[in-house]
């Protein structure tokens, strides 16, 4: 990592981490080895650079006793999801670690392991860092940067009363999978149990077919707060109302068995978080070229409301009746 790291009271672990991290800077040349003040991108000619940053935070993100290699790739997922929602196809990442008086060696090599497995992955690599140490938890930032043809990033301002919803894949499998962390489901067979578990673990960015939503979704974002949440800034930031027809969000057999095949069910996973698929919206016309971007991307798209003049999110019931939400989904305030 680059070397703002003079409050750092364990030399011996700074030292690790550059033979740990160095590595995973070494097939992106404009990350100079980490050796640098900062490194260097360059897009390719035609694109613009897309640029997004998480913070994880031990005890609201994550959980010191979490295996270190999924906290390092869930991470990373969370920002390749928000590349994929925009479009963008990923290029590199910084990484900036605080890290807490417990991290020890170990530590340390399975976390870093975990980014190399997710860089081969995803065909990326670290283009620098910053590392600290603090009294406080561990905390840990990535910025990840892709790169979306001049002018294509799909926003979440776009979407044009008379677009069609859509939702990729399924949703609420991540929420399942914590309640199951929680206690809930010990009937459920354990591969089912564990299938929601690895959602809520570790999220799928769908790179392949954010890219081939660019130009075709006239607005998009990634499922994180909740999909009715999520719709709802969606909504807000194109000026548009958003209708959901419950009966059409999609659930995996896994959280129809955890949850039910009721109207419950349906609004659990449609306020849980965590998803990471994409929302968007586009003109019915563009229905059929949807399809084959699913179809080609391997990963399902369903269509799920409407677009309208107004503002606002709601979900309606099989009667067309309105759905009423106590909450919508997470927030951190
Ligand atoms: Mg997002």
């Amino acid at each position: 990592m680059t070397n703002s790291n003079s409050d750092a009271p364990k030399l011996g672990e700074f030292e690790l981490i550059a033979r740990l991290f160095a590595p995973l800077a070494a097939h992106i040349p404009g990350a100079l080895g980490l050796t640098d003040d900062a490194g260097l991108i360059v897009p390719s000619p035609g694109h613009d650079l897309v640029v997004t940053v998480d913070a994880l935070v031990e005890g609201v993100h994550f959980l010191a006793a979490d295996p270190p290699g999924d906290i390092a790739r869930k991470s990373l997922r969370v920002n390749l999801s928000d590349l994929a929602a925009k479009g963008a196809r990923p290029r590199a990442y910084l990484l900036a670690l605080s890290l807490a008086p417990w991290v020890n060696d170990a530590w340390l090599a399975a976390f870093a392991d975990g980014f190399a497995q997710d860089q081969a992955r995803y065909g990326i690599g670290l283009l620098g860092g910053d590392t600290t140490a603090t009294p406080g938890p561990l905390t840990l930032s990535i910025t990840a940067l892709g790169e979306v043809e001049s002018g294509r990033m799909i926003r979440r301002a776009g979407a044009q009363a008379g677009d069609r919803v859509f939702v990729s894949g399924t949703v609420g499998d991540s929420g399942a999978g914590l309640a199951i962390l929680k206690g809930e489901g010990t009937a459920l067979e354990e591969t089912t149990r564990a299938a929601l578990v690895a959602r809520y673990r570790l999220p799928e960015p769908r790179l392949a077919l954010g890219a081939a939503l660019a130009g075709l979704a006239t607005a998009a974002l990634d499922v994180s707060d909740g999909l009715i949440a999520d719709l709802g800034h969606l909504a807000k930031a194109s000026g548009v109302r958003i209708v959901v027809d419950a009966p059409l969000i999609p659930l995996s057999p896994g959280t129809r068995a955890l949850w039910g095949e009721g109207r419950e069910a349906v609004i659990r996973a449609a306020i849980a978080g965590d998803d990471y698929e994409i929302a968007f919206t586009a003109p019915a016309s563009r229905e059929s070229a949807i399809r084959e971007a699913a179809r080609a991307s391997g990963v399902p798209v369903h269509a799920i409301g409407r677009a309208e003049t107004g503002a606002g999110v709601v979900l309606r019931d099989e009667n067309g009746q309105d759905i009423p939400l106590s909450r919508t989904g997470f927030t951190h305030f």
